[in-house]
C-alpha cells in the first residue's frame, strides 16, 4: 500500500479543509483548493516504532 494518500488539515482557521495530498507530497508544499493557502505536507512519522536509530534513507538530508 504504497499509493496511499496524506490527508492534512488547511491551517486557515477560516477553511480548515482537509486534503488528501499523495505521499509523493511529503516535505512538499500543496495549495489548499479553498482558500490557496500554502500548506506543508508532513515527512512521514514513524508508522512504527524505530527500534535501532539507522536510518537507511539515502536523501537524508
Ligand atoms: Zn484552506
Amino acid at each position: 500500500m504504497s499509493n496511499d494518500t496524506v490527508r492534512i488539515m488547511c491551517p486557515n482557521l477560516t477553511c480548515r479543509k482537509v486534503l488528501a495530498v499523495p505521499t509523493s507530497a511529503r516535505g512538499k508544499t500543496v495549495r489548499c483548493r479553498n482558500c490557496s493557502t500554502n500548506i506543508r505536507v508532513p515527512e512521514p512519522a514513524a508508522q512504527s516504532e524505530t527500534k535501532d536509530g539507522k536510518s537507511s534513507d539515502p536523501k537524508a538530508a
